[in-house]
């Protein structure tokens, strides 16, 4: 009979999966069918501020072959004496999820999204392109909108070729239809899924755009003091090299090493569940550490 430890090393995981409850295109019911197609052995739904994807996931009932974490990916301001231009992301693993402050907290930050997003309609239209609310919704379903859907009805009425056109001519940061999302503080971040009795990792370290690898270990340091316990080493658009960098700082710092695909279906077109770009491999072994530290 096979080793159970021989079987799992050939077994991967997916840490980061977007559902519909944010701005992926795939229900909870589509990720578990999806993830069981695949035969991935663990996965989380770490949906952007809300954790009604998990919830949902659990009601339907886990299948057996896979391993279930619930997940959260909160955005977060940097601690003050850091500047990052790009985001800054804080994982949650393993909550409890009715724990009352973090739910109190993911209220909070849904109900600033919702505002944020008549403001940037308010900027397109002022630039000739005429989005209504109602429309994305209409596209959009019942789930939490953001930026993608609203780069998708760009493209659907020909304002733009690609979402990527619609980010980088004007929604992302920088862009003139920016508008910033309130943030927690990455302190707070990190105390509310801990005090959830659950794990906070750093999320796609590459995508904080910090200036250098030395900049980049000394906000994981300060993180680290605040109760983080991981970074996700394994990423989609994390090369080999990059690979080897983050889990050497995760080694020094005894932090624990995680990893996903960032799925959000057709939101991202060229990321597959459980392999990225198409390389990526996410060793079963990580779960495991991860559980065991709970
Ligand atoms: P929001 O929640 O509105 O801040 O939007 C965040 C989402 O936009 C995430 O899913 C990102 O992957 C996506 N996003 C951010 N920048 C870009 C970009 N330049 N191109 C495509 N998607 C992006
Ligand atoms: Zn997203
Ligand atoms: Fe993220
Ligand atoms: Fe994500």
């Amino acid at each position: 009979m096979k080793e159970l430890s021989d079987y799992n090393k050939n077994v991967r995981i997916d840490l980061h999966i977007h559902s519909t409850a944010s701005d992926g295109t795939l229900s909870p019911l589509e990720i578990l069918n999806l993830a069981q197609s695949l035969n991935l052995g663990a996965i989380s739904i770490t949906d952007h501020d809300t954790i009604d994807g998990a919830k949902e996931a659990l009601t339907i009932g886990i299948p057996s072959s896979i391993k279930f974490l619930t997940g959260v990916e909160i955005s977060a301001y940097p601690p003050p004496s850091f500047s990052c231009p790009g985001s800054l992301h804080i994982l949650g693993y393993a909550i409890k999820i009715d724990d009352p402050v973090l739910n109190q907290t993911l209220a909070i930050l849904q109900e600033a999204r919702k505002n944020r997003n008549p403001r940037i309609i308010e900027l397109l239209t002022r630039m000739g392109i005429e989005l209504t609310l109602s429309e994305i919704r209409n596209d959009a379903g019942e789930c939490q909108i953001g930026r993608p859907h609203i780069a998708k009805l760009m493209v659907k009425k020909g304002f733009v070729q690609s979402i990527n056109e619609a980010f980088d001519k004007y929604l992302a940061k920088g862009e003139p239809a920016y508008v910033d999302k309130f943030r927690v503080d990455c302190d707070r971040a990190i105390e509310v899924i801990l005090d959830a009795g659950g794990i906070p990792v750093l999320a796609h370290p590459f995508l904080l755009k910090m200036k250098n690898d030395k900049v980049l270990e000394a906000l994981i340091i300060s993180l680290k003091e605040m109760g983080l316990k991981g970074i996700e080493v394994y990423y989609s658009e994390h090369t080999q090299d990059l690979i080897t960098r983050y889990a050497e700082i995760a080694n020094r710092h005894e932090l624990l090493m995680t990893g996903g695909t960032d799925f959000h279906g057709s939101t991202k077109p060229g990321v597959q569940m459980g392999s990225g770009k198409g390389n990526l491999c996410i060793p079963y072994g990580l779960y495991e550490k991860l559980i065991a530290s709970l």
